[in-house]
């Protein structure tokens, strides 16, 4: 997956801010900060989408998820964060690899937009 952007950054082809790497997967800050902590945790694995997991991704995503609560807390989010994941068109998802926002440092609002 040559073009996609985060399989470049996942194999160091393009820089990015690392706050947490293991074998499996990556958490940088993102490039247009929605927050002022606003980081993105993406699977080495190229996955277009949550839409596209399958069985075998089990094990991944519980991975992901386990490791929230050690990068929230390295990134200083004790008061609480946000993480988001937007799939496909209407959930307004424009990079086509997998990966779950972590926001925090501010008071989120609901709805979101
Ligand atoms: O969920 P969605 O696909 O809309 O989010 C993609 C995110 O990836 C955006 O927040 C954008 O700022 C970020 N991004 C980045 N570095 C890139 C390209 C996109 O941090 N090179």
């Amino acid at each position: 997956m040559a073009e996609c952007i985060f399989c470049m950054i996942a194999n160091k082809e393009i820089p990015s801010k690392i706050v947490y790497e293991d074998d499996k997967i990556v958490c940088f800050h993102d490039l247009e900060p929605q927050a002022p902590v606003h980081v993105l945790i993406i699977p080495k694995k190229h996955i277009p989408s949550l839409d596209n997991v399958s069985e075998e991704d089990q094990a991944l995503l519980g991975h992901i998820m386990f490791k929230v609560k050690d990068i929230a807390c390295e990134l200083g989010l004790e008061n609480g964060y946000r993480l988001v994941n937007n799939c496909g068109e209407d959930g307004f998802q424009t990079v086509k690899h997998l990966h779950f926002h972590l926001l925090g440092k501010r008071k989120m609002t609901w709805p979101p937009g």
